[in-house]
């Protein structure tokens, strides 16, 4: 693992962190510049940099962690719902692979201000883009079930 990996260094105990839940295999803590209040990050304990670097078996757990984490949202922050996201990469801040588990209310304002939409030029357009991500998906191993 990188020297000064600040997830590391929080799961380790040396950085502080508020933490949501402690588990084998993951760690979920506040985010400390939220979205919202109650913005979680999940991580793998292990360092694991990328979602292309995750082990297979723990692919669906990371999610099945937030979706427990959003679930828990609810009672104990009065959400409505939540936003899960995960930066691959691209707007990545830590190189520790985390999924983002926001709490959402009804016009709270997230739509507009994360989610911006665009329109494909035409349908021709929207094919090529399905018929490429088809051809790349062909050649990726399927997830274990
Ligand atoms: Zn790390």
């Amino acid at each position: 693992m990188p020297a000064g990996c600040v997830f590391d260094q929080i799961r380790d105990g040396t950085v502080p962190a508020h933490i949501v839940a402690d588990e084998p295999d993951f760690l979920a803590f506040l985010d400390v510049r939220p979205v919202f209040p109650g913005h979680t990050l999940i991580m793998p304990r292990r360092h694991v940099a990328t979602l292309g670097e995750l082990p297979e078996h723990l692919v669906g757990a990371l999610f099945g962690q937030g979706r427990r984490v959003a679930q828990a949202m609810r009672p104990a922050l009065g959400a409505h719902g939540a936003f899960l996201a995960l930066n691959d990469e691209v707007s990545q801040s830590v190189a520790h692979v985390h999924l983002h588990v926001v709490p959402r209310r009804r016009k709270d304002g997230l739509r507009g201000f994360f989610w911006p939409r665009q329109a494909y030029a035409d349908d021709g357009q929207a094919e090529g883009f399905a018929d490429a991500l088809r051809q790349a998906l062909a050649g990726l191993p399927r997830p274990v079930p």
